[in-house]
């Protein structure tokens, strides 16, 4: 069964780079057809097999042999991996339709965020959709939780983008408020955290590489989905960790 949701989630990876490549220039998901992007030669259903196209066409397109990015398989193989873990830890239960649904989410994004530093509204607004038929169904005790992370995680980052101007993307803050709504109040707060975290790490990291000069902008979404990655799996574990921080 967990290999059956791997190979979903190599099928679905690939169809998440289609989306986070096509949405955010308002091209349409559905036509045409995926196609080489240096030439525009359209795919036959040898060349579509996730992952296993690009290691058998030596990384480089069938027909005009410009390279493909790395990121497509990096991304099949990510929501592979994801989707099985995630029928791992939950099982056949409800919350395993909430964490399928959020790791879609978080794998457009990244990619999106990754090619052109944007978020799309309409991708936000789609699994806004998406996570509130889901909210119907959560038990009332929860339904109040997750709506009030919702609205003081959005306070909260307006709040810091007005102070510090800039730094965060609108895409960004958008971005916190769903999650705060998806994952709950304790678990948005550490979600916030842990991507600051992370997006400083990055930052310093980057600069230490030299692959980003001091001030200049890079996505900060990737820090983000990692960080509520590791908190849709971990929520509980970083949480406590963090509070015995403060303890001791
Ligand atoms: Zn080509």
């Amino acid at each position: 069964m967990i290999f059956i949701f791997f190979l979903y989630g190599l099928v679905f990876g690939s169809f998440f780079n289609l989306v986070g490549i096509r949405v955010p220039v308002g091209r349409s998901v559905m036509t045409p057809r995926s196609m080489c992007t240096a030439c525009n030669h359209l795919l036959t259903a040898r060349e579509l097999i996730p992952v296993v196209s690009y290691v058998w066409q030596n990384r480089s397109c069938r027909v005009c042999c410009s390279p493909i990015s790395p990121l497509y398989p990096f991304v099949e193989i990510i929501t592979a991996c994801l989707f099985a873990f995630a029928y791992a830890k939950f099982g056949f239960q409800l919350p395993l339709l909430k964490a399928l649904t959020l790791i879609s989410l978080l794998m457009i994004i990244f990619v999106s965020d990754i090619v052109y530093m944007l978020i799309p509204n309409k991708i936000l607004l789609f699994f806004t959709y998406l996570f509130l038929i889901q909210w119907i169904f959560l038990p009332a005790s929860m339904k109040m939780d997750v709506l009030l992370a919702g609205v003081m995680g959005g306070g909260l980052l307006i709040l810091m983008a007005a102070v510090c101007k800039g730094g965060i993307g609108g895409g960004d803050i958008k971005l916190f408020i769903l999650l705060g709504f998806v994952l709950g109040l304790k678990e948005f707060l550490v979600t916030f955290i842990l991507s600051v975290w992370l997006g400083a790490l990055g930052g310093l990291l980057g600069m230490m590489l030299g692959k980003v000069k001091r001030g200049q902008p890079f996505p900060f979404g990737p820090f983000i989905v990692v960080a509520a990655l590791l908190v849709l799996f971990y929520g509980e574990f970083i949480f406590t960790f963090y509070l015995s921080l403060f303890h001791n």
